[in-house]
Order: structure tokens, then C-alpha cells, then sequence
């Protein structure tokens, strides 16, 4: 069923052999297909499907993955958890193939999965070997061929309609190829961007990329400096064009990014699941020269009322950010104002503070707020808690960086979602050939957001490869 190969005819080729490719190949010769799918006809002849890898072993990604646990979907999986140029196409594909097919796909196959509290589903077993093992055997019982040491360079539409696919491992000719090459992220486990480039020359918009999900540098100095090892939780805002706090408490504010989660203090910027979802905007500001700022609310989710102290109280920081829609506004002075207050009584002004904020960043704030924190809170004057409530609040991060792809979990970029049929993924410049995950320009949130998008988009481009072949 595996090994090398020297080349042959197919009638449909995937490109890549990660979780988008499983999935297509998959999806392609009717291992998968939901309930209501009509289209199901016994009679049909049996499709030759292959799949081609740079790499010797399938699915590398998925065993890295969550920390080897692999958080293969999400209880709750919405169009605002992604960044796409076509959020209307994401919505068509989220919904052919759901979070709940997901899990009752993978159910079906004997994989058992739970969810954590904010939704991520990992398998029983917590093993990721589990996930991958459950998509290879399911290939073999379909007659999914799996090439590996097959590096494709070039793919090539001749005028009879059939593709040429250019490998390292040998030319083969197929009725449809689906692009399932994934990004640049972690490229030991074959994923080099080869697709992108593939796509561009076929004819499609590739947008520019950066790394994702991934470490932000901070330039030294700010508030956080010198906090490394600190974990706590914030509202991390992205802007290109610096704000006022009226703008930010206002109701147009429209950071470029978003986020609000845990975060953690590094020796030369944040990391944690707040951190890695703002990484993208900070990457393509970087890449434009925009000067990225991050700017941080460190009260918005801590304070008294939010619903995160609930998570405060679990033995590990929330692996996952409040999801968009519940996420809090910037805090404003009148909400901060009236929160000290009601949490003081006679305490002193660092007494109130550390009541929400960790006692080290607490010092760090009133030390540049120069403000004396033995004072009693109840005495303070406006002007002072004005002070504090802007470095709280509004706390200025201008970023330097990102870890770059050998951290990233994704790419942020790709061959543009509006250049491909909603409905299939059938790329509108080049009849027959499809594209899935990561090499399209869909990047999803942490929490399973991503494999997500593998498996629907996975699934919508091969049960569309399929139906296009037997012209249904
Ligand atoms: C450390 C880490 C942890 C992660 N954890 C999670 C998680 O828990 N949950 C989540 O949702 N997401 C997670 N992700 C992201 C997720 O793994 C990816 O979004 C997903 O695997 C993308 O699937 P894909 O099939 O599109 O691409 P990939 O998994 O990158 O697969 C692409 C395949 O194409 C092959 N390929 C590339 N170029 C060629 C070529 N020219 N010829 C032939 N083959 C080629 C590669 O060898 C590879 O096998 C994580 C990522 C990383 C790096």
C-alpha cells in the first residue's frame, strides 16, 4: 500500500499526506461521508486515489501536535475564529463538514475523544498516534495508496485535460489533483511552502505569509520587562496605527487583531494562547513595516466579575482564549475606577491592586506610575488612579518580531479562499485541480480551530474531486 514509487496514472492525486490530504483522499473514495450524503451509488466505479508526500512518514504534524495530544477540533467552531479573505466560503466549507462530524467520524472509527473546558477535544487516549493511526488504517481499508519520498516540483494541466504532477519520486498523470502541501510551519515535518509557489504558478493569488501561533518579541523596556515567567491572564490588542484610550473604550475601536486569554511573560516578549493568536498580525505588520503594537489590558479578564478568575482557579492556565464573541472590551476608567473601589475598603493602594494582578506586576505599575502604593486606595487621588488605570488598562507593547516558522504552529497566508469554488474548493483558474488546509488562506485560532479546517476543507475538496469525476 506504501513505499516509493517511479510514477503512475491516477484519477484523482493529492498533493501531501497531512491531515488535510488524509482527509481528502479519504473523502475522495467514500470512507467518509456524513449521513444525509445522497450522492452515495454503489454501482459507480471504483476511483484510483494516491496520495504523494515529500516526507518518509505520513502525518508528521499530527503527532507533534497539542504537546503530542493532538486537539483535533473544537466543541464550538465559528467563522470569527479564523482569518480568511473570504469569510462566506469558510462558513459554506465549516458547515459540509462540521466539528460534530468530526468526532463522530473519528467515534465511528473506535477513536473515543473528550473536551476540555473551553472546548478543545482531544482523543481519550491523549495520544496523537491514535489520530494518525485512526487516518492511515482507514486509508489502507479504502485502497488509498500513500507515496512517500514523492517531493512534487511542478504540477501541469495539459490540453487534454489531464494533469501532469512532476515528482521526485517519479511523473504522474491524474484526472483531478487535490494541493494539500500545507504551509511553512515546522518545515522538518515537509511542510516548505511548496504549494504556494505550485499555486502561483498555475495562476492563483497566493498571499504573502508569515508565521503564526507563535511567540511574540517585544522591544526591552516595556512593562513587562524583566516579568519573565510571569503567567497571567489579558486582553492583547493589535494596532498599526496607534490609538487614544477614548478610541479604545470607544464602540468603532477595530484593533487589527485580537485576543484574550493567558499569557506568558518570556525573557524577550509573551507566549501563551492569548500571545500566539495576536502572532499573525504582529508577523504581517513586521512583514509591512507597520510597527506593530501590542497593547495590553491586563484588568479585563481578571477583574472581580469576569469569568475568568473561575478558570484562575483550575491547577493549569486555560489552554485557549475566551472565544471572540465573549471576549470583553477594553476596560475603561470608569469600570476600573469603580472595581478598585469596591475592592478596597480600608487597604492601602497595593493591597487593592494585588487583589487582581499578580504582586510583581503591581510594583512594576506603581513604580512608573510613580505612585505610593502604601497609601490608602480610598484617598488616592483621580489623577493617581488615572495613572495606574493606563499602564493597568492600556499598557503599550511595541513588537519586534516572531519566533518564526521552526515555532509557528501555522502559516498565515495562502492561495486566496475567494479564488476557490465555495461549494468545492475547485480552483476557479484551473478546472480539476482543488485545494485543502493549510495552503489556503485560512488560519484558524488555538484550540483546534486548525485541524478543523483540515478536515472540512479536506473533506469538501475530495468528495468534490469524486463527484466531478463520475459528473454527478
Ligand atoms: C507544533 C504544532 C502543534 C500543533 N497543534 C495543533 C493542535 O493541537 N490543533 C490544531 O488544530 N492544530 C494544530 N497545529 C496546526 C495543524 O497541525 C495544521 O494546521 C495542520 O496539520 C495542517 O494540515 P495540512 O494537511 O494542511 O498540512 P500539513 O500537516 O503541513 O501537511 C502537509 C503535507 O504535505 C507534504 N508536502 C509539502 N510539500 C510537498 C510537496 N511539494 N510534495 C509532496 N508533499 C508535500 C508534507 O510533507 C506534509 O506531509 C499544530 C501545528 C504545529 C506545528
Amino acid at each position: 500500500m506504501t513505499g516509493i514509487h517511479t510514477g503512475s496514472d491516477a484519477d484523482i492525486v493529492v498533493v501531501g499526506a497531512g491531515a488535510a490530504g488524509l482527509f481528502a483522499a479519504l473523502s475522495a473514495s467514500e470512507a467518509i461521508a456524513i449521513p444525509s450524503d445522497t450522492l452515495r451509488d454503489e454501482r459507480r466505479t471504483r476511483l484510483s486515489i494516491c496520495i504523494l508526500d515529500a516526507t518518509k512518514r505520513p502525518g508528521l504534524k499530527i503527532l507533534v501536535s497539542g504537546g503530542g495530544r493532538c486537539n483535533l477540533t473544537n466543541a464550538r467552531v465559528e467563522v470569527d475564529d479564523f482569518v480568511t479573505d473570504a469569510p462566506r466560503a469558510l462558513k459554506s466549507v465549516l458547515g459540509a463538514f462540521d466539528h460534530r462530524s468530526t468526532r463522530e467520524w473519528f467515534e465511528s472509527k473506535g477513536l473515543s475523544t473528550y473536551e476540555e473546558p473551553q472546548g478543545k477535544v482531544f482523543p481519550t487516549s491523549d495520544d496523537a498516534r491514535d489520530v494518525l493511526s485512526t487516518l492511515i488504517g482507514a486509508c489502507e481499508s479504502a485502497g488509498i495508496s500513500i507515496h512517500h519520498e514523492c517531493e512534487v516540483t511542478d504540477i501541469s494541466l495539459a490540453k487534454d485535460g489531464v494533469f501532469r504532477i512532476d515528482s521526485r519520486g517519479g511523473t504522474w498523470r491524474a484526472r483531478s489533483v487535490i494541493l494539500a502541501t500545507g504551509g511553512r510551519s515546522l518545515p522538518k515535518t515537509g511542510s516548505m511552502g511548496a504549494g504556494f509557489e505550485i499555486a502561483a504558478r498555475l495562476g492563483h493569488t497566493v498571499t504573502p505569509q508569515v508565521p503564526a501561533l507563535v511567540n511574540v518579541r517585544l522591544a526591552p523596556g516595556g512593562l513587562t520587562a524583566e516579568l519573565a515567567g510571569l503567567t497571567l491572564p489579558a486582553r492583547l490588542d493589535v494596532e498599526y496605527q496607534p490609538t487614544s484610550i477614548e478610541q479604545r473604550c470607544g464602540r468603532k475601536y477595530a484593533p487589527v487583531s485580537s485576543a484574550c486569554g493567558s499569557v506568558l511573560v518570556t525573557h524577550d516578549g509573551l507566549t501563551g494562547p492569548a500571545a500566539l493568536d495576536i502572532s499573525g498580525a504582529v508577523g504581517h505588520g513586521i512583514r509591512r513595516s507597520e510597527k506593530p503594537l501590542v497593547v495590553a489590558d491586563f484588568w479585563s479578564l481578571a477583574r472581580p466579575t469576569s469569568a475568568w478568575p473561575e478558570f484562575a482557579n483550575s491547577d493549569k492556565a486555560p489552554g485557549a482564549c475566551v472565544p471572540p464573541s465573549e471576549a470583553p472590551s477594553p476596560t475603561t476608567f470608569d469600570t476600573f475606577l469603580a472595581d478598585v473601589r469596591s475592592l478596597a475598603g480600608a487597604s492601602a493602594i497595593v493591597t487593592t491592586l494585588t487583589r487582581v494582578l499578580p504582586k510583581s506586576l503591581v510594583s512594576r505599575i506603581l513604580e512608573r506610575a510613580t505612585v505610593d502604593g502604601r497609601k490608602p486606595a480610598s484617598t488616592a487621588p483621580e489623577g493617581e488612579w488615572r495613572k495606574i488605570y493606563a499602564l493597568t488598562c492600556h499598557s503599550p507593547l511595541p513588537a519586534i518580531g516572531t519566533g518564526g516558522y521552526d515555532k509557528a504552529e501555522v502559516t498565515d497566508g495562502g492561495i486566496l479562499l475567494g479564488e476557490l469554488d465555495r461549494r468545492t474548493l475547485e480552483s476557479t483558474r484551473v478546472p480539476g485541480l482543488l485545494a485543502c488546509g493549510e495552503v489556503v488562506n485560512v488560519t484558524g485560532r488555538l484550540g483546534g480551530f486548525n485541524f478543523q479546517w483540515a478536515w472540512s476543507s479536506g473533506f469538501v475538496a475530495g468528495t468534490a474531486a469524486r463527484e466531478r469525476l463520475h459528473g454527478t
